[in-house]
């Protein structure tokens, strides 16, 4: 069987499922999801922001649902209240 070079896409796919299975980032180190604190204003800003749609609505402010999370740290760079950070 001969190995076919990967496009980048299918690269980038590959690694994305395997930092989620393994819950292991690509330097090594475990994948701490994001956490919203209280400070959460629900803007709204960090939704279209985050690469996996890991963030939605909760009662009283956005929640990031932490099995789907992959640490990337997007939310956190557009929040004005800095209310993502990492668990
Ligand atoms: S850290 Fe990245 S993957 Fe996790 S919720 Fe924020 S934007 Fe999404
Ligand atoms: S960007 Fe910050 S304040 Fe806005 S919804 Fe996301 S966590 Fe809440």
């Amino acid at each position: 069987m001969s190995l076919l070079p990967l496009t980048f896409l299918q690269f980038f796919y590959f690694m994305l499922k395997y930092t989620r299975t393994t819950n292991v980032s690509l330097t090594g180190g475990k994948i701490m999801a994001y956490l919203i604190n209280d400070d959460c204003i629900s803007c709204g800003a960090c939704v279209p922001e985050c690469p996996v749609s890991a963030i939605s609505e909760g009662d009283d402010k956005m929640v990031i649902d932490d099995s789907i999370c992959v640490d990337c740290g997007a939310c956190a760079n557009v929040c004005p209240v800095d209310a993502p950070n990492p668990q």
